[in-house]
């Protein structure tokens, strides 16, 4: 069993990390992540002790973080939880919560929205105020070290308290905060590092240097909340999708209600301005759909009856009814919003390296500051005091927060920034994939057609066309396949699906269904085949639906997809890219294939394939070396987009078995947005990369020149800070 909480009140990205070993190492934990940007922790522990590992887990994060905040889903609660949250309006109630100290602040859970607010004001002084007050500090430590310098030296007691007044008001909590952590057998973390480091200078007396260290210090953290907390707000604001209540239609009238409560099959009434709350299609009523904050895509769709509706959008101007066809549960919106709140937990390399490597930075540089401090003065005769204030620098360079931060803060603004384009990138892996992609598998229907076949012909073997026509549409009312669905809409009349008992699809071949007392097959080739039927060769262009009833062969309908308006360009973007193969993978014949391969210019055509198929296909590309995305709608091609290394998936605005099967779904089925999304992730990576090289390359100099004896206090807290201050600005352009 696996379980998203959310958490506030961690103080940086490496507590996070910290937080994370700590807590996988809580016996029974399958696997848990702590995500810092979104602010929520996942679990994964077996279902029978998942209670058990869970209370295991919230006790230990209460000692290694003890001001962090878990808000679990009322399951899991810690005796002696304190229960303030239920002030906060209907939604808290729904929720247990296990608070570890007297502070909770605010935090960014969007079910709990209400709630988060109504918190947000009875504590959001104390928040707010905390903001400020860095700042304010910071000025009065300015104005008290100024008084300090204007005092002569006859009175220098005074000009020495004065100083220490300034420190203490601008480090006071900085030094708690270690204290704490030293309690906690929690030593190198940023806070002690500034302290040791401040306190040094308070020692020799290089009072300046320790008010000025701290005010930098702080300023820079104070810039990183910022930077940190626009980045969640703007990942929060996508997240607007999440629909309030629905209109649910009980006998004729319209009630209010939690969408859910609302159940399959029931209808459900949609006013302009209102969220569309289900997934559905429209019984009555037309109007047009702003689906920008699915797609990117800023012009209305117009819909009427039969068409489909996708919750999350906003409905313009009609009012229409709408009958519910999927549970709150498993809703377009809800997927989505699941998978932006567990991007986090896919970690890229890149920041795996990281907290990898800030693990060890850290120690080993403190290890140098010591060496630094005690072997020039003791076996080289060098100056103890001169030599002491090098060490100190050291410990100010040692902290990792620039790298930790950045790295990813850059994957979140980009994964921020290419879902507002209506392309969702289910974590950082599939960035760092996504950038190195050389190979593209497609689908063929649904994917590179717009999967709106069109009734070319029909050959009827007995001349009886209607009834071929006919028993064709009956014996695919129950499939979701584009044919189907494309067969029943050029029938055009409602058919009386009564006389169909049971159906059964089968995979890439069509599908088997008694009606009244036959049993008809409706499919390709090689489905006649599997009923001993040679299915006769047609020249006409397009994709063939033989059907047989009770083993007899009726006949066949030719039907016609279109291409994309967009595949061509798409191609061409790709190649332009350095995409260097293009394959399609279809389950359609030969001559269907390669006519929309050749007007693409896609010249890897495999064709004729069963599902199976189409995996055994990817493989192959892999066992050739090849980064390999698939491309597909996720009818009967779920199990590619699974192997390949990145699944691209086409249309939240289809089917949702893609979005959970897919690592990438571009919401408005439009392929070009696979190239735009590649320019992102590969603009993603750079800044990442850049990121890591710069503040590597700055943090490496200054520590060279703390080496050498040149390296103030001052650089080194200009340097952190500094780069810090730059990957995080870097950072935020990902999004853009
Ligand atoms: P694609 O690979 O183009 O997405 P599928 O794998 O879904 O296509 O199907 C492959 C072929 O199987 C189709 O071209 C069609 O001939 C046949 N087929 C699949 N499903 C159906 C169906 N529901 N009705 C009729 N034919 C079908
Ligand atoms: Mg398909």
């Amino acid at each position: 069993m696996k379980k998203v909480w959310s958490i506030a009140n961690l103080d940086c990205a490496g507590c996070a990390a910290k937080l994370e070993d700590a807590l996988a190492s809580v016996p029974g934990v399958e696997s848990v992540s702590v995500n810092f940007l979104a602010g929520t922790i996942a679990l994964t522990a077996s279902d029978e002790r998942f209670d058990e590992v869970a209370v295991a887990v919230l006790a230990k994060a209460a000692r290694v973080e003890p001001e962090a905040v878990i808000l679990t889903d009322g399951s899991v609660s810690l005796t002696g939880a304190e229960h303030h949250h239920h002030k906060g309006g209907a939604h808290a109630c729904k929720d247990g919560c296990c608070c570890h100290n007297e502070h909770e602040h605010e935090h960014k859970h969007e079910h709990e929205h209400e709630h988060a607010h109504a918190s947000h004001h009875h504590d959001g002084e104390a928040e707010d105020g905390g903001e400020t007050h860095v700042l304010a500090r910071v000025g009065v430590a300015a104005a008290l070290t100024l008084v300090a310098l204007l005092i002569p030296d006859s009175a220098g007691w005074l000009r020495a308290a004065l100083f220490l007044a300034a420190y203490l008001c601008v480090s006071f909590d900085v030094l708690l905060r270690a204290l704490r952590n030293i309690r906690h057998g929690q030593i190198f973390d940023e806070n002690f590092l500034m302290t040791v480091a401040s306190l040094g200078a308070v020692a020799m007396q290089d009072y300046l240097e320790a008010i000025a260290v701290m005010a930098l210090y702080q300023i820079g953290e104070w810039f990183q909340d910022r930077a940190v907390e626009k980045s969640r707000a703007s990942i929060a604001s996508l997240m607007d999708i999440r629909p309030d209540y629905a209109n649910l239609l009980r006998d004729g009238e319209s009630v209010r209600v939690d969408p859910r409560d609302v159940a399959v099959g029931d209808l459900i009434l949609l006013k302009p301005g209102e969220k569309v709350p289900l997934d559905g299609v429209i019984v009555e009523g037309s109007s047009s759909l702003n689906t920008v904050a699915l797609t990117g895509e800023s012009l209305p769709r117009d819909v009427s009856e039969g068409d489909s509706v996708i919750s999350g959008c906003i409905n313009l101007s009609g009012v229409v009814t709408v009958r519910v066809s999927s549970t709150f549960g498993e809703s377009t919106v809800a997927k989505i919003l699941e998978m932006v709140e567990a991007s986090g937990e896919h970690k890229a390399s890149s920041e795996r390296f990281i907290t990898r490597f800030a693990r060890y930075y850290t120690p080993a540089v403190c290890a140098a500051a010591l060496l630094l401090a005690l072997i020039p003065p003791l076996l080289l005769g060098g100056d103890w005091r001169q030599w002491l204030e090098q060490a100190l620098s050291f410990l100010v360079i040692s902290c990792p927060c620039a790298l930790v931060i950045s790295v990813p803060l850059t994957f979140f603004s980009g994964i921020g920034g290419a879902s507002r384009k209506g392309i969702l990138v289910k974590g950082a892996s599939m960035m760092e994939t996504l950038a190195r992609l050389d190979t593209v598998a497609f689908d063929k229907t649904g994917t590179l057609t717009r999967g709106e076949f069109g009734l070319t012909v029909i050959h009827a073997e007995n001349g009886d066309g209607q009834e071929l026509f006919a028993t064709a549409a009956l014996a695919e009312s129950y499939s979701d396949h584009p044919i189907s669905r494309s067969l029943l809409s050029a029938h055009g009349k409602p058919v009386d699906r009564d006389r169909v008992g049971s159906v059964e699809e089968i995979a890439g071949q069509g599908v088997i269904a008694s009606i009244d007392s036959s049993t008809v097959h409706a499919g390709n080739a090689r489905l006649m085949a599997s009923i001993g039927l040679e299915a006769p060769a047609c020249d006409k262009q397009g994709t063939i639906i033989h059907v047989a009833r009770d083993g007899a062969y009726m006949g066949h309908l030719v039907i016609s997809d279109e291409i994309k308006p967009t595949s061509r360009q798409a191609m061409d973007e790709l190649k332009a890219l350095g995409v260097t193969r293009l394959v399609m993978l279809t389950g359609d014949r030969k001559a269907a294939a390669g006519e929309i391969a050749g007007a693409l210019g896609i010249d890897d055509v495999r064709s004729e394939l069963l599902p199976g198929d189409k995996v055994h296909a990817v493989e192959s590309l892999l066992g050739e070396g090849h980064t390999v995305g698939f491309v597909g709608d996720g009818i009967n091609d779920a199990p590619v987009l699974r192997r390949a290394d990145l699944g691209i998936a086409m249309g939240a605005m289809g089917s949702d078995a893609a979005i959970e099967a897919a690592d990438v779904v571009l919401m408005d089925d439009d392929p070009v947005k696979l190239a735009r999304a590649i320019r992102i992730a590969r603009r993603t990576m750079r800044i990442v990369h850049q990121n890591i090289a710069f503040a590597l390359g700055v943090k490496g100099v200054v520590l060279l020149l703390g080496l050498l004896g040149i390296a103030s206090m001052w650089l080194a807290v200009f340097a952190d800070v500094g780069v810090a201050m730059l990957a995080i600005l870097n950072a935020m352009r990902a999004m853009r």
